[in-house]
C-alpha cells in the first residue's frame, strides 16, 4: 500500500517538474524567435480585445433577455383576455350589438365592470358603450377600459346634484344613468351612419348579470326585440305576455298600466330604427318606472314587438343587484395607525 502510494507521489512530482521546466523555457522564449513574441503579444491583445467585446454583447443580450422575460410576465395575466380579444375581430354582416352601460364610482364598481367586460368578451361584433356619472373621466374607469380587450367607447356625463341619488337613499327614489344612456344615444346618432351600419342598441346596467345566448336572441332584431327579466318588480321575472307569437300584455305586478311595462334590460332596438328618431331619449322627470316607456313610444306600438326567448318562456337576464360591502374595520384599523394601502386599486 505504502509502495503504491510513494509511487504515485514520484509520479506527481515528475510531472510537476516536467511543467515547471516546460514554463521556464517558454518564458526564456526557447520555442520562438523575438519577433515571434511581438507577433504573439499582438495576436493576444487583439483576442483580449475580441473576447472583451463579446462578453459586452453576451451582457447586452442577457439584459434584453431579462427585459423580455419581464414583458412576458406582465402580459401574462392579461392572457386570457388578449386571447378573447383576438376573437373579437369583426365578422362580416353580423349586426354589431352597441351595447349602453352607465356606471358611476362606488367600492364595487372595478368589480362590476370585470364580470360585466368579461361575459361580453364572449360575444361576437360587440361594441360597449360605457358613461360614467362623473364630471370627469375617472382614470380606474379609463385604464379598465384601456385592459378590458373589448371595442368600447368611453363617455361621460354627471348627473345634476338635484337629481343625484345620495349616500342613504333608497334606489327607486331618482332615476338613474338617464343623462349617461341619453348621451350614449347622441355618440350613436353622431358617429354612425344610418344607411349601412346594421346593429343593436341595448341598455346593460352594470350590476345586472347576462346569459350569453341573450346576445344570440336580440342580434336579429328588426325594430324593438322583448323578453323575460328575472329578479325584478319584487317578482321570480317580469315577462311581456306573448299570444300566438305577438306581444299583448306584461306580466307584472307593479303598474301594469304602463304603455311598456318593461325593465331596461327586457328590450334590444334595432340601430336604424334607434338612429332615424333622434327624437326617442330619456327624461330626468317622468313618473317612477316610466323611462321605458318615454324611449319606446317613440319607436314602436306593442303590436310590432319581436318577441324572443322561445316566445318569453326563457330567462336570459337577471335584475342583480349587489350588496353594499360593509367596510367599517377600515376606520378601526386606522384608529390603531394601520390602514389598507390606498394606491391598492380595489
Ligand atoms: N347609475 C349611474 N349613476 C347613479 C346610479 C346609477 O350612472 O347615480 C347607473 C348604474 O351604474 C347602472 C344604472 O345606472 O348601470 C342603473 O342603476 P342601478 O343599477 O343602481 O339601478 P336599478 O338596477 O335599481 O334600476
Ligand atoms: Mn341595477
Amino acid at each position: 500500500m505504502a509502495v503504491i502510494i510513494f509511487k504515485r507521489r514520484f509520479a506527481l512530482f515528475l510531472v510537476l517538474l516536467l511543467i515547471f521546466l516546460f514554463i521556464m523555457l517558454l518564458s526564456q522564449g526557447y520555442f520562438c524567435s523575438n519577433m515571434d513574441i511581438d507577433e504573439e503579444v499582438k495576436w493576444v491583445s487583439k483576442k483580449v480585445l475580441e473576447l472583451s467585446a463579446k462578453e459586452r454583447r453576451l451582457q447586452l443580450q442577457e439584459e434584453r433577455l431579462l427585459h423580455l422575460e419581464k414583458e412576458l410576465n406582465k402580459s401574462y395575466s392579461n392572457s386570457a383576455v388578449s386571447m378573447l380579444k383576438q376573437q373579437q375581430s369583426f365578422i362580416k354582416d353580423l349586426p354589431t350589438i352597441y351595447a349602453i352601460t352607465p356606471t358611476y364610482a362606488r367600492c364595487v364598481q372595478k368589480a362590476e365592470l370585470t364580470r360585466l367586460s368579461q361575459t361580453f368578451l364572449h360575444v361576437r361584433n360587440f361594441h360597449w358603450i360605457v358613461v360614467e356619472d362623473a364630471v370627469e373621466k375617472t382614470p380606474l374607469v379609463t385604464n379598465f377600459l384601456r385592459n378590458c380587450g373589448l371595442i368600447y367607447t368611453h363617455l361621460n356625463i354627471a348627473t345634476p346634484e338635484d337629481h343625484k341619488l345620495q349616500e342613504n337613499d333608497p334606489n327607486w327614489l331618482k332615476p338613474r344613468g338617464v343623462l349617461q344612456r341619453n348621451i350614449a344615444l347622441k355618440w350613436l346618432r353622431d358617429n354612425l351612419d344610418v344607411d349601412n351600419k346594421q346593429g343593436v342598441v341595448y341598455f346593460a346596467d352594470d350590476d345586472n348579470t347576462y346569459d350569453l345566448k341573450l346576445f344570440d336572441e336580440m342580434r336579429s332584431t328588426k325594430q324593438v326585440s322583448v323578453w323575460p327579466v328575472g329578479l325584478v318588480g319584487a317578482l321570480r321575472y317580469e315577462s311581456p305576455v306573448v299570444h300566438n307569437g305577438k306581444v299583448t300584455g306584461w306580466f307584472t305586478y307593479w303598474k301594469p298600466e304602463r304603455p311598456f311595462a318593461m325593465d331596461m334590460a327586457g328590450f334590444a332596438i334595432n340601430l336604424q330604427l334607434m338612429l332615424k328618431n333622434p327624437q326617442a331619449n330619456f327624461k330626468i322627470r317622468v313618473p317612477r318606472g316610466y323611462q321605458e316607456s318615454e324611449l319606446l313610444k317613440h319607436l314602436v306600438t306593442m303590436q310590432d314587438l319581436e318577441p324572443k326567448a322561445e316566445n318569453c318562456s326563457k330567462v336570459l337576464v337577471w335584475h342583480t343587484r349587489t350588496e353594499k360591502p360593509k367596510l367599517k374595520n377600515e376606520d378601526k384599523l386606522k384608529k390603531t395607525g394601520q390602514q389598507s394601502d390606498p394606491d391598492i386599486e380595489v
